[in-house]
């Protein structure tokens, strides 16, 4: 597939070369373009200077990382232009100590990760590809640049970023690489935590996330040694033809790529190998998981610094995620009443993925799911009272008969449940008569 680069970059391109210096596009873009799919953002790298970029483009140039000589350029875009340069020795398994601008493009393209993101593309099509990246790009293998080993040692990053890119692309990971990884796995300790987030959610989210969840669960592990007691745990149990984790593997594969669904799905049964009893026709029982799922994934959320939100409406989906679904309204309504629409609607894609991941024969359970959700449009269409918002009373009627303070809030949920519950119609009268009748109660 030939790369078709952007109006905007060529533009970039043209006066680098026009002021004597070599420029080519390199890295994702270029990666993603031969492959025929949509290229994310251009990278340029060149041999001149980062001062020589800075004046060429001013006013419209900014030194956003000038000590490894990237300049961004351009308004809308920003494209990264950076000089070629040659890494020094890495001291703490993630940065060089300091790097050397150079006049050689085939150094510039050794310093990077891997032989798909080193092949470089310039103005006239003309391709630069020293370490074999085509030919791996065609064959659909990962292979690191150099030797694999010494390239994780000296930036543990690359190891995720190389199960990421097997995760988007559907890569075979060469052997001597994938070898690599799992032999200095270990120094992902060495990573910021912000770092590892970053790509443990690419990862979750790549269409091929079951490959590499089957085949990396130790690398994982070095930062999230809660799912290691799921890996290999056999669950005697008519619904599960996968052990725990492949379980888990495929709960994970089967959601929506939604960072918050695929975590869930991540965390839901770490509670399983804890709360496993046998019965005694010996069946596999797991009790209450759910409950020990919920602070092992606080757990890891908290080491890897989730924001609250996402946090917060994980725990919910890990916590239910096992509930039983009751097809009633006042069920539903409850429901919208403590998590509100939008999670339940996550909670049924929840439901639905960890189902697809069990034996075939219990798959019927979709069907119940499927006519949850559709209780769930009823009740939001009948415009029927599940919040404080639809409640016909508001806290200033409650002030009118005397309320004051925190007693106002906990008598308007108490109305709500009474009206959620059926046992109270909402109607303005009637409930205001009803705070009236408690009130003289006291
Ligand atoms: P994405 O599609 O996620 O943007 P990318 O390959 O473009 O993937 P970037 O982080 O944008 O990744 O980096 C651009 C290029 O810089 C990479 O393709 C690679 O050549 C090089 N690179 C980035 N990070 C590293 C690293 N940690 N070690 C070596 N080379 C790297
Ligand atoms: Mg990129």
């Amino acid at each position: 597939m030939p790369v078709r680069i952007p109006e905007y970059v060529q533009e970039i391109l043209r006066r680098l070369e026009g002021a004597g210096y070599e420029a080519w596009c390199v890295g994702g873009a270029v990666r993603d373009a031969l492959l025929g799919l949509e290229p994310g953002d251009w990278d340029v790298t060149t041999s001149a200077p980062p001062e020589a970029v800075l004046s060429l483009f001013a006013p419209h140039a900014l030194p956003t990382g000038l000590r490894h000589g990237t300049v961004t350029v351009g308004g809308g875009h920003g494209v990264e232009v950076t000089t070629f340069r040659r890494d020094g020795d890495y001291l703490d398994n993630r940065h060089p100590d300091h790097v050397e601008f150079t006049g050689s493009l085939t150094e510039d393209l050794a310093r990077r990760d891997f032989t798909v993101n080193a092949v470089a593309v310039n103005l006239r099509g003309e391709t630069a590809d020293p370490f074999g990246g085509q030919a791996d790009l065609r064959a659909h293998v990962l292979r690191a640049v150099g030797e694999p080993e010494k390239r994780f040692q000296e930036d543990a990053l690359r190891i995720l970023r190389g199960l990421r890119f097997a995760s988007r692309l559907g890569f075979a990971i060469a052997p001597d690489t994938a070898a690599a990884i799992r032999r200095c796995a270990p120094l992902l300790r060495h990573i910021a935590p912000e770092r590892i987030l970053v790509e443990l959610t690419g990862i979750l989210c790549g269409g091929h996330v079951l490959d590499v969840l089957l085949d990396y669960p130790d690398v994982l592990g070095v930062f999230m040694p809660e799912i290691l007691p799921c890996v290999g745990f056999d669950q005697h149990s008519v619904y599960h033809c996968y052990d725990v984790w492949e379980h888990t593997a495929r709960a994970v594969a089967a959601a929506r790529p939604l960072p918050v669904l695929r975590y869930a799905m991540l965390f839901h049964d770490l509670g399983k190998p804890g709360t496993f009893v046998l019965d005694e026709e010996g069946r596999g029982h797991f009790y209450g998981h759910w409950r020990r799922s919920v602070p092992l994934a606080e757990a890891i959320m908290e080491r890897l610094r989730f924001d609250n939100q996402s946090k917060k409406t994980i725990l919910t989906l890990v916590e239910r995620h096992d509930a039983p679904l009751n097809l009633s309204e006042k069920s539903v309504r409850r429901g919208l009443a403590r998590y509100g629409e939008e999670t339940l609607r996550l909670l049924v894609e929840v439901k639905r993925a960890d189902n697809l991941a069990q034996a075939e024969p219990y798959r019927d359970r979709q069907q119940l799911i499927s006519q949850w959700e559709d209780l769930l449009d009823v009740v939001l269409q009948s415009g029927e009272c599940f919040s404080l918002r639809q409640l016909a009373v508001r806290g200033g009627d409650l002030t009118a008969l005397g309320l004051r303070g925190p007693a106002v809030g906990e008598a308007l949920n108490e109305l709500l449940e009474q009206v959620i519950d059926e046992k109270l119609p909402n109607d303005r009268g009637i409930l205001l008569e009803y705070v009236r009748s408690c009130i003289h109660k006291r």
